[in-house]
């Protein structure tokens, strides 16, 4: 649409964890939705090369993309809100920045230069935000910068946004800044002195932020707005209140209300029309008006952090809304669940998500979850380790390998119903090296797989080590668990289901990662479906012993 790319720039002062990737995505989808091929970038300023290797205690999920890139969840958030894949080139890290510049450096590609982080990792920085800009497949490109303005690690972000800005030229590259706005209740008062000071901040790098976003509990009056403007040297209109929401699916409404869209195409000289968000608007008003409710329960090991399962919860959000109920989520932990205590924690629920996760703790109270929703016939939705545990399981507990297991807990266990492929045997690095990103995957016929997402053969996302091992598929088979999807180049079990249970998956993938706002995920559409059937037919049940 447009003739040059044009690039949007979202710092954060403060503090982090303002919601700048919401606000980021939120913007991209008011942008999309008047014609604009929108796409955003995250920096994050850490040294780790990807998120791959940190624990979801550190930044919560990680998120993975068709290509097989380990990255920040916010990338998540931009796939669910746009629709549109992201790919490695979407998340940088300071890591991966001075990875490439060392590499160059040992290539001797510098000729003999002192190699400095002005320009060499500026360069780098820059490099890397236009590279997606010179695909030609976008019209703008929204960079979020992670961290907050003022830290040592962001600022040769902040110098290269300093000089991207001056290399493009005006109306081709504007500054967001986002900020809090703090509400004093002894005082009574909305505080406009830390965004003053972030702004400052911001421009003693050089930077003059152009529009600034205002996270506030309380709206923002008109008097204080003009102080904002004043002191931080940007039109009135350009100051954007972001008031707390009751979903993050709220945001793009109020930004538009705001005009955050009309703001910046202005600044970016671009005609602004009224987007089309009509969709979305539906899928709100499903999610807002449910009919029904169901609970599920979240068996994981990760459950102190809500940020763990971020894409989980998501995709629970979109499938809800598809069927107009509110899904409650029960977060379990696994560590605490035993035979003992099975029953009372499970038995209300109306179905059960087993989490995906690495290493052994928790693992046994996953298992004895399986057990239990799959004699009491509750749904079942096993996800990569989730899945893993659900085979152990019915090895142990149906085929009666007592010792089965997977080789990640036991290395020597002799019935290794879950293990290494052998091209991961020899693996010695962590980074970068499971199985990852998009692979494919057949669905056998008259499989439940199959009927759910009404296709031959699909592609889903991976992350994982461990694999099922094919030398048991036949007594599994046998006794009723059913590989229902299997990768067609290797055979790998991809999907297994129980026929005679009335909704029993274990994914090895992660369906999650792809679920978006405009395209529920259908094995979690499914899954819930089943929760609402399983829920009716529970209550009619205990209404007939009544
Ligand atoms: N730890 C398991 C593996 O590496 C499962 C990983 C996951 O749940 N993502 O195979």
């Amino acid at each position: 649409m447009t003739t040059t790319t044009k690039y949007i720039f979202v710092t954060g002062g403060v503090t982090s964890s303002l919601g700048k990737g919401i606000i980021a995505a939120s913007l991209a989808k008011l942008l999309q939705a008047q014609g604009y091929r929108v796409t955003i970038q995250k920096l994050d300023p850490y040294i780790n090369v990807d998120p791959g290797t940190l624990n979801p205690y550190e930044h919560g999920e990680c998120y993975v993309t068709d290509d097989g890139a380990e990255t920040d969840l916010d990338l998540g958030h931009y796939e669910r809100f746009l629709n549109v894949p992201t790919s490695q080139a979407n998340n940088v890290t300071t890591g991966r920045i001075y990875q490439s510049v060392i590499e160059k450096e040992r290539r001797g590609e510098f000729l003999g230069k002192t190699v400095q982080v002005i320009p060499h990792i500026t360069d780098e920085i820059k490099a890397r935000v236009q590279s997606l800009g010179n695909s030609g497949d976008y019209d703008i490109i929204i960079t979020e910068i992670g961290g907050t303005v003022g830290d040592i690690e962001s600022l040769p972000y902040i110098e290269a946004v300093r000089q991207l800005r001056w290399d493009l030229g005006e109306n081709n590259g504007i500054v967001i800044h986002l900020t809090l706005v703090p509400f004093l209740s002894a005082a009574g008062e909305l505080k406009t002195k830390p965004t003053q000071h972030s702004v400052k901040t911001l421009m003693e790098s050089g930077v003059q932020a152009d529009i600034l976003v205002c996270r506030t509990e309380h709206d923002l009056p008109h008097d204080l707005r003009r102080k904002l403007a004043l002191f931080c040297n940007v039109k009135e209109e350009a100051v954007i209140q972001s008031i707390d929401a009751s979903t993050i699916y709220d945001v793009p409404n109020l930004m538009l209300d705001q005009g955050l869209d009309k703001v910046v195409l202005k600044k970016l000289n671009l005609k602004s029309t009224e987007p089309n968000i009509e969709r979305w608007n539906q899928f709100l008003k499903r999610h807002k008006n449910p009919t029904s409710e169901v609970t599920i329960g979240l068996v994981g090991k990760y459950v102190e952090l809500q940020d763990s399962y971020k894409s989980i919860l998501e995709a629970f959000i979109h499938a809800g809304a598809e069927n107009e109920v509110k899904v409650n989520i029960e977060s379990i932990h696994s560590e605490y669940l035993s035979s003992d205590n099975i029953k009372l924690k499970l038995s209300h629920l109306d179905g059960v998500l087993v989490a995906p996760g690495f290493g052994e703790r928790g693992i046994e109270g996953k298992i004895d979850a399986v057990k239990f929703v799959r004699e009491n016939k509750i749904p079942f939705l096993g996800i990569c380790l989730g899945m893993q545990m659900a085979v152990i399981e019915f090895a142990r507990n149906v085929l009666k390998i007592k010792d089965a297991n997977s080789t990640e807990m036991a290395p020597d266990c002799d019935n290794p119903v879950i293990n290494l492929m052998e091209d991961q045997k020899n693996i010695t690095e962590m980074g970068g090296t499971m199985r990852l990103g998009a692979w494919d995957c057949d669905l056998k016929m008259g499989s439940m797989a199959r009927d759910i997402y009404k296709a031959e053969s699909i592609k889903e996302r991976h992350r994982h080590r461990y694999e099922f091992n094919s030398a048991y598929r036949t007594q599994m088979e046998e006794a009723g668990l059913v590989a229902s999807g299997l990768n067609p180049d290797t055979g790998l079990v991809e999907i297994v289901e129980l026929p005679e249970h009335p909704w029993f998956i274990g994914v090895q993938y992660h369906p999650e990662y792809k679920s978006t706002v405009a395209n529920p995920h259908p094995l979690f559409v499914a899954f819930i479906k089943a929760a609402c059937n399983y829920k009716k037919k529970h209550k009619n049940a205990t209404l007939a012993q009544k």
